[in-house]
């Protein structure tokens, strides 16, 4: 591995992040309030149950109060927009996160909608996308405002810079390449219908990559000292693709053995020896959603009461 390559670590960021939404916890605390946060949580999807239990366990240690709402399986889109109702109403909730994949008889879009944009931890409110494209203050989406974080806290430029974006989701390529562009960045958004990817990334100063496909990002598309966000997270539980991903990598090697599977990004390992700083998978970008979350959550409950909130994550540069 090339060792000038600068390792993005994103455990620490989120550290820093939380250390400062538990001082603003404990200010508004001082003032009489408790920033709270409802997740709800449906059925029994077992990698979204420790989702849930990851987030809860974060805000207790930050001051903030969550609560768990755990319908079943058989609720209709009625009861889940009646639920929604009564946490929009209650003074003592502040965010409301409703953990996603839903039951696919349940209409995901009617319910996300539902959530008043004031309490949209998750920023996934098409009132919160709208403010974010229009550049206004906005309850943002967590993963691509972490992506944002990385890059100011670890004091990378982005004015000015092409950034390529690859993956078009509400939730992390579409927010995350508007956030680029309010910080002043030129932005090329990819797809999986976009002709000769490699034509764009070969030029990219900052390549995100969020598409879930396993190493896709090579070496040969990568421009020499670009600044690399691996947003992918993919379980690898076949040894021979582990072998091929980490050749000679006998830590991966000890964790693949030890736990049956081991995580790679969108980016392939051997891409990050080019780049002139990379975040990892894990302990990249995956790090920051939780951090960020919390964050939203404190924003939202100053913003409800009319107080000063942080600066939005991308503003103009
Ligand atoms: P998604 O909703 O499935 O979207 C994937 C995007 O990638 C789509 O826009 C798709 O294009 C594009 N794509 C797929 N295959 C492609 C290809 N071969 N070439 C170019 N583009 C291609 O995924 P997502 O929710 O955005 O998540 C992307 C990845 O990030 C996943 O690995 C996910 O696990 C990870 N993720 C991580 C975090 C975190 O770190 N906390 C949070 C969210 C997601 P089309 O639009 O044309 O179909």
């Amino acid at each position: 591995m090339n060792n000038t390559a600068r390792v993005l670590n994103g455990v620490e960021i989120a550290a820093q992040i939380k250390a400062e939404v538990a001082d603003e916890a404990r200010a508004l605390a001082a003032a009489g309030i408790t920033p709270g946060l409802a997740v709800v949580l449906v059925g029994h999807v077992a990698a979204s149950e420790i989702y849930v239990r990851s987030k809860v366990k974060a805000s207790a240690e930050l001051g903030i109060r969550s609560e768990m709402l755990t319908p079943p399986d058989s609720i209709t889109t009625d009861e889940m927009l009646a639920l929604i109702a009564e946490l929009n109403a209650r003074d003592d909730v502040d965010g409301i996160l409703i953990q996603l994949p839903l039951p696919k008889h349940v209409d995901t879009r009617r319910l996300l909608e539902a959530v008043s944009p004031q309490k949209d931890v998750d920023g996934f409110h098409p009132i919160n996308a709208g403010r974010l494209l229009s550049g206004m203050p906005a309850l943002q989406p967590c993963t691509p405002g972490g992506i944002m974080e990385i890059l100011r806290r670890s004091g990378l430029p982005v004015a000015g810079q092409h950034a390529v974006v690859l993956g078009r989701s509400d939730i992390v390529g579409k927010p995350v390449a508007m956030m680029l562009l309010n910080a002043s960045a030129t932005v090329t958004v990819c797809h999986s219908k976009t002709v000769n990817i490699k034509r764009y990334t070969r030029d990219a100063d900052i390549l995100v990559a969020a598409i879930g496909r396993p190493g896709f990002v090579t070496a040969e598309m990568v421009k020499p000292g670009a600044t690399l966000i691996d947003v992918g997270i993919n379980r690898l539980t076949d040894a021979a693709e582990v072998a091929r991903f980490f050749p000679g990598d006998e830590t991966r090697a000890a964790q693949f053995v030890a736990r049956g599977s081991t995580l790679v990004g969108d980016i392939h390992p051997a891409a990050f020896e080019l780049a002139g700083a990379y975040t990892p998978v894990p302990k990249g970008v995956g790090a920051l959603t939780i951090a960020m979350l919390m964050h939203n959550t404190v924003k939202a409950a100053k913003a409800r009461r009319g107080m000063a909130g942080h600066p939005p994550a991308a503003t103009k540069a």
